[in-house]
């Protein structure tokens, strides 16, 4: 049958064959990079130890020919029992035990505390304290916010409900965790 192809075919042929090595090479993939932190010890909630646990966050690229080109999302901060392998994200660790996560908080409370120095405290957060509840946010669980959150109610004083209601629910929590930090304990 080859014998029958003319020198058009031939061409023809050759030309596609070339096009879909092309398209077949230039096909975008995803790839991951895995970059580590810090490690602390902490308890593992699987194996139940008091172990090290690295810090590590994961970025997702799109590669073209092996390169990568571009991030496609936000790095997804993780954390890994060194005991046990066992992955967590930063989001379900419900104590304020990771460097990482106690530097952000503790850049929310200084905010919060150049806020209540303020006369009279302003009645919604500053830009600098909203900044840093949205990164604090990027990696905290919803435990670890509302541990944060009464410690801000300490410093600024439940009085200034207004201010401190707003910045509850910057902080993602509820009507009832926000009330329940609120109401003064007797
Ligand atoms: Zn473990």
């Amino acid at each position: 049958m080859a014998a029958g192809d003319s020198l058009g075919n031939q061409f023809n042929k050759q030309y596609q064959e070339t096009i879909d090595l092309v398209k077949s090479r230039a096909i975008w993939r995803i790839g991951e990079k895995v970059s580590e932190g810090e490690a602390f010890r902490c308890t593992c909630p699987k194996c139940r130890f008091e172990s090290l646990h690295q810090r590590f966050d994961i970025s997702r690229y799109r590669l073209l020919f092996g390169k990568s080109i571009r991030e496609v999302e936000a790095p997804r901060p993780m954390l890994r029992c060194r005991r046990c392998g066992e992955q967590r994200h930063l989001r379900d660790v419900g104590e304020l035990v990771v460097p990482t996560t106690i530097a952000l908080a503790d850049d929310v409370r200084a905010q919060s505390e150049s806020v209540a120095k303020q006369t009279p405290p302003p009645s919604a957060p500053s830009d600098g304290l909203r900044a840093a509840i949205t990164l604090f946010n990027e990696e905290a669980s919803g435990p670890v916010r509302l541990i944060v959150f009464e410690g801000v109610v300490q410093t600024i004083g439940s009085e200034h409900d207004e201010l401190l209601r707003a910045i509850g629910k910057a902080l993602f929590l509820n009507e009832d965790q926000i009330s329940g930090a609120l109401r003064p304990s007797s």
